[in-house]
């Protein structure tokens, strides 16, 4: 089993979810606020909005590049505000510690890959190092999942191929970025999304929770 590895999203898959409806909500209402056209963030995730928001208002008034860069500001505290105080009332699912010293007693290199900073997992998480050999939150990496450098970093720190590792997630994201990789995707009920949304973004199994990993991988 050495020289494996299983890579895990973090907020759905080993914890429950943060509400990212109501963030992107107030992160593209922070937009509109700035004068920002919706469509110049239709569409997009709750980071990207920020950056396409603040390369238009960079463009369209260049005299007031401060103002842009007032906003996004403003706006990346709003995130860590957010996340933050979720992770204050938040702890990892039950049982979440035990299936991960399984899969790292059956030999399986663990990482974590999460658009969530640093800061909110380890204080959901505070023990992660006991389990997660390596972790890659959003101020960890300059390009953020569904872009597959994210899982590659990951991949990089805990020397395993994509070829011998597990990418397992709840999110479309999580298993389109594997996918990108050719890595084996693993899709979990406990998030955002159901069993076909999963495999439409790619999984190539989908379990209810993560205790199914033990039965799956071991
Ligand atoms: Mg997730």
């Amino acid at each position: 089993m050495t020289g494996q590895a299983i890579l895990f999203d973090f907020d759905g898959t080993l914890v429950p979810n943060l509400d990212l409806a109501d963030m992107r909500r107030q992160i593209a209402d922070m937009a509109k606020a700035a004068g920002v056209p919706d469509e110049i963030y239709d569409g997009l995730y709750i980071v990207e909005i920020i950056e396409a928001s603040q390369a238009w208002l960079s463009a369209q008034y260049p005299a007031l590049a401060n103002t842009a860069q007032a906003y996004a500001a403003a706006s990346h505290q709003r995130i860590n505000d957010i996340e933050m105080e979720a992770a204050s009332n938040t702890v990892p699912f039950e049982g979440v510690r035990q299936v991960l010293g399984q899969l790292k007693d059956a030999g399986y290199r663990l990482g974590i890959v999460t658009r969530n900073c640093r800061a909110a997992v380890l204080t959901m998480f505070p023990d992660m190092d006991e389990f997660i050999d390596c972790l890659h939150a959003r101020d960890d990496v300059a390009h953020l999942k569904p872009d597959p450098r994210h899982l590659q970093d990951n991949l990089d720190a805990l020397g395993v191929g994509a070829s011998a590792a597990v990418m397992v997630g709840d999110g479309a994201l999580d298993m389109q970025a594997g996918r990108a990789l050719n890595m084996r995707c693993v899709g979990v009920l406990t998030g955002s999304n159901n069993r076909q949304a999963l495999i439409e973004a790619g999984a190539t199994d989908v379990l209810a929770d993560y205790r199914g990993l033990v039965t799956l991988l071991i």
